[in-house]
């Protein structure tokens, strides 16, 4: 089943998503050359409890973590650690938080300096794919317009989906239904309402769309070691159009 928000729901969601939006622009100007990522990680528990948010990843099926940090190939749920982030790096950086009971998810990568024009263009193209799958969020379509869209927009760059992990319904709960994937055919899967939340998230690699889990249990790295690429927003369907949450409020910004 899949449940509708209210509009006052939608609003508290909005503020989680405004702390998550807020926080990943703060984690993103500190991913630099030497910053371990377990530093990252430690940086984003402080931001949270500063903003009377609680982490949504930390204890999440025993995740050690409030963020995931996935370097290069790694695709998602990179555990921050001890590694140091280095000029060049694609680092993906996926943020929850709760507020109210209510919680919001996004997902950014940042090139670390100067990137090769290819990891450039790969996190781009997660960026588009994703902004072409926000389009698709609106009142009468089907949660497979999304993902086609997603998907076409990829594929035509002659990048990959990744097709074992997709976006989700949220709410209460991080994932709710329905499951929003990233691939398939359009006009079909549940038809879009007012009053559902998504978090639509395209994993994109320079390869091929296999992943693997490395022995820690979480991290998904590509099966060819190529580059891969993660964007993603918590996005309200409205009858005034697509709403995307996971914004940043000049008020929500860390020091205010
Ligand atoms: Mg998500």
């Amino acid at each position: 089943m899949i449940e509708l928000k209210s509009r006052q729901e939608i609003e508290t969601m909005a503020q989680a998503g405004a702390v998550v939006a807020a926080l990943l622009e703060y984690l993103a100007d500190l991913t630099r050359p030497g910053i371990t990522t377990k530093a990252l990680d430690e940086e984003a528990r402080a931001f949270l409890r500063a903003k009377k948010a609680k982490p949504a990843f930390l204890g999440y099926r025993g995740f050690p973590a409030c963020i995931c940090v996935s370097v290069n190939e790694e695709v998602v749920h990179g555990i921050p650690g001890e590694r140091e982030i280095r000029h060049g790096d694609l680092v993906s950086l996926d943020a929850g938080a709760v507020v109210d009971g209510f919680y919001a998810d996004a997902a950014r990568t940042v090139a670390v300096g100067v990137v090769s024009p290819e990891a450039q263009r790969l996190l781009e193209t997660a960026e588009r794919a994703l902004a072409e799958g926000i389009q698709q969020a609106v009142v009468g379509r089907r949660v497979n317009d999304i993902a086609h869209a997603v998907q076409r927009l990829v594929e035509a760059e002659g990048f990959s989906v990744v097709r074992e992990f997709v976006g989700h319904g949220i709410g209460r709960a991080m994932h709710e239904e329905p499951p929003v994937p990233n691939f398939g055919p359009p006009n079909i899967g549940p038809r879009l309402k007012a009053g559902m939340v998504l978090a639509i998230e395209p994993m994109v690699t320079a390869g091929r769309p296999d992943v693997e889990i490395l022995a820690d249990g979480w991290t998904a790295v590509t099966k060819d070691h190529s580059l891969a690429a993660h964007a993603e927003d918590t996005v309200a369907v409205t009858d005034h159009g697509a709403r995307i949450l996971t914004r940043v409020l000049d008020a929500q910004r860390r020091g205010d």
